[in-house]
Parts: structure tokens; C-alpha cells; sequence
């Protein structure tokens, strides 16, 4: 296993991901919690000392799974990491209440590692507004040593980033961030690894493979990649571009089979970060995976629109959008807009088209993304 130095501490730069524990017959609330405990045993025994969980994972039972597989190890020896669940705006007044019930959850008197969970669109100005108390209350536990480490984990957009860090980003020891080579770009994951690295804080990983999707290679695109490493595997290829960026720490991956868990550690024994040669192809197999409308955000259009609409963050969303059949980030991002700023307000007087470089159809794009919203 490689070990990444944080501050003191030594942690496996493989981390237990708690959120797709293996469950009985498919559903989500009912962990298979001996297969669980199973996975959680063999990762001990193989080096991984992070595990991750949070309030919502498996209906609420992630957190009390985890704390009876990790209960017959010292208390020393694995970093249990949990989240403050903001991306329910109904917890906001209820962040006491909440910490005590998920260490009593957890069976444990601290969480080494604890985070603002999800901060986007929809929630930053409840986490920002002090009338709900939640980082003073966090950093008060913190100084009471029932939280080691703090930090959040960021579904927003770069422009969320910058304001919770200006507010925070002293206090903020980590991040986690969904970064994979597909989302390097597509979800600005690399202006956010620039940004955090300007404050010095270190990247943890969330969906390193993209919910599997950078399983599953066209048979051109593996074909390319296995003339340059003939021996490595689609997944391997995820793993080795995070083995490139310097700033990360803690890569996260759900695991829930003895299979994926076994695979997984073999990609950490060795960092075989990837050549500028090999790092420019997965770039464009990502490129050309994600397709999608190819605006720049040049922000050429927006001061044409009559309806004052943030053309290229909608059309950023729609990619996502369109690119995930759905998904949770563009409703999420949406649901913190009025009504007149989101893709049903386009009056289609396509007065942007005539100044589109890329010669992108925006209102037939926004009429078809207001359909896939409300279909
Ligand atoms: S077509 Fe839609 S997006 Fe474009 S300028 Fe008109 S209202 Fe704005
Ligand atoms: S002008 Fe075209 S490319 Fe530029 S931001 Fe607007 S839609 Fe995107």
C-alpha cells in the first residue's frame, strides 16, 4: 500500500468508500453487513487505514455498519471519516443534534476526519450563514478534540469552491473533489485542484472511476490504451491518472465486492504516475467521450440575452445533464435558481446564436434541456 503523509498521520492513499457496501438483494437500506464487514476486514488486513461514511449512505445505516466492522479494531489504527449532511437544507438548524447522533452511531468518541458534506449551489448560503452556527459548531469540536480533521466536500461549481474557501479555506485542512480524467475538464475539477492548491489543501478523491463508467472503454479506445500499457486495465488507467497530480491524498473508492476491493489494492502498491504522452490521450478519450455541446464559456452571448441567462452554465449543465441520463448534479445546481434564470426562460429570440463562435443552436439547446428536466 502507498502511504500519503497528512500532517502527522500516514494515510492509505486507497480509501474505503462506505457509500456501495455490498447490500441483500439489491436494496440500498439493507447492508449484507457480514460481506460488508468481510470487505472491511480484507482492507485492514491489506493496508487501507481511511474509511469513509456519512449520514445519508445506504438510508442511514452506512455509519452504524461501519462502526461495528471497524469496533474490534483499536481505536488507533483506521481513520473513520463522516459528513454533515447540508444537502438537506432541513438538517441546517440541526448540526448538534446530528454529530452527537452520528458518533453515537458510529460507536466512536471522534471522527478523525469530518466534513461540510456536498457544498454547491443549492446549499452555500445556508453553510455560509451564521444563523445556523454549523462551522463554529464544528470548529468548537474541534478544539475538543472530538473532530481531528475538517474539511468538505465540493459537488459545486468552481465559483462555490472560492466562496466557502474565502469564508473557510483557513480552516479547511482537505476537500473532496470528484476527479477522474473524465471530469478533469468536464467538471472543472482541475481549476478546482489549482484553487485548492493555492490554499494549500489537499485533494481527496471521490468517484475515481466515474460510477464505473471508465470501466466500461469503447474497443477503440482501450485498443489505444493498451498499445502504450498493454498490461493495465481500464481502471488502472483512472488510478494511474490520480498517481499524477501531486495534490492528491486519499483516493475514495465504493467498494462492494471482494473482486473490485482486491483489484483496487493492486493498483496501489506502486504509483506509476502517467507520461505527458499517455496523460494527452486519456484527455481526448475523454473529450470525445463526454461530447456533448462544445461551448467554451467565452461568455460572448450572455450580455446579448434579454432574459439575463448564464448561457454557458446552463449549457454546462446540460452536457452533465445529457451526459449521466440525468443524474443528480444538474438538478441540484438548478434547483438553487428562480424561475427566470433557468432553461424554460429562454424566449428562443436567439440573439446569442449570431454571437456564438461555436455556432451552438442555445435556444433549441435550452428547449431540449427544459423537455429532458420536466419529461
Ligand atoms: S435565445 Fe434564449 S438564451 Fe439566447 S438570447 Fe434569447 S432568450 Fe437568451
Ligand atoms: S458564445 Fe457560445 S461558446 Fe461562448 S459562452 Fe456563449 S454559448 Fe458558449
Amino acid at each position: 500500500m502507498i502511504y500519503k503523509d497528512f500532517q502527522d498521520l500516514k494515510l492509505s492513499a486507497l480509501g474505503f468508500g462506505a457509500m456501495r457496501l455490498p447490500t441483500v438483494g439489491g436494496v440500498d437500506a439493507q447492508v449484507d453487513e457480514p460481506a460488508a464487514k468481510e470487505l472491511v476486514d480484507y482492507a485492514m488486513a491489506h493496508g487501507i487505514n481511511y474509511y469513509d461514511t456519512a449520514w445519508g449512505y445506504h438510508g442511514g445505516h452506512s455509519e452504524a455498519v461501519m462502526g461495528r466492522c471497524l469496533r474490534q479494531y483499536p481505536r488507533q489504527s483506521y481513520y473513520l471519516a463522516s459528513k454533515f449532511p447540508g444537502y438537506d437544507l432541513s438538517n441546517m438548524g440541526k448540526v448538534q443534534e446530528i454529530f452527537e447522533e452520528q458518533l453515537r452511531r458510529c460507536g466512536v468518541e471522534y471522527f478523525d476526519f469530518y466534513l461540510f458534506h456536498n457544498v454547491c449551489e443549492m446549499n452555500i448560503e445556508q453553510y455560509l450563514d451564521p444563523q445556523y452556527g454549523i462551522f463554529d459548531y464544528l470548529t468548537q469540536q474541534k478544539k475538543a478534540g472530538r473532530i481531528r480533521h475538517l474539511g468538505l466536500s465540493i459537488h459545486g461549481s468552481i465559483h462555490v469552491l472560492e466562496r466557502f474557501l474565502e469564508a473557510y479555506g483557513e480552516a479547511m485542512e482537505f476537500c473532496q473533489v470528484q476527479l477522474n480524467y473524465l471530469d478533469w475538464e468536464f467538471q472543472d475539477a482541475r481549476e478546482k485542484v489549482a484553487l485548492l492548491e493555492r490554499y494549500h489543501i489537499p485533494v481527496w478523491v471521490m468517484e475515481p472511476l466515474r460510477g464505473g463508467r471508465l470501466c466500461q472503454l469503447s474497443e477503440e479506445d482501450a485498443a489505444v490504451l493498451h498499445a502504450l500499457r498493454p498490461k493495465e486495465s481500464p481502471a488502472g488507467w483512472a488510478f494511474r491518472f490520480l498517481q499524477s497530480i501531486p495534490s492528491v491524498g486519499v483516493t475514495l473508492s465504493g467498494m462492494s465486492t471482494m473482486e473490485q476491493l482486491q483489484e483496487n489494492l493492486s493498483f496501489f502498491e506502486t504509483e506509476q504516475p502517467l507520461s505527458p504522452e499517455e496523460w494527452d490521450t486519456l484527455q481526448q478519450i475523454a473529450r470525445a467521450m463526454t461530447g456533448g455541446v462544445p461551448c467554451t464559456s467565452c461568455h460572448y452571448c450572455t450580455s446579448h440575452c434579454s432574459q439575463e441567462l448564464d448561457i454557458p452554465m446552463l449549457l454546462k449543465l446540460y452536457n452533465e445533464h445529457t451526459f449521466t441520463g440525468g443524474g443528480f448534479l444538474a438538478p441540484m445546481a438548478l434547483s438553487a435558481l428562480p424561475a427566470d434564470k433557468q432553461p424554460s426562460a429562454c424566449v428562443a429570440c436567439r440573439a446569442c446564436e449570431a454571437v456564438c463562435p461555436q455556432q451552438i443552436k442555445i435556444s433549441d439547446v435550452l428547449a431540449d434541456f427544459s423537455q429532458k428536466l420536466h419529461s
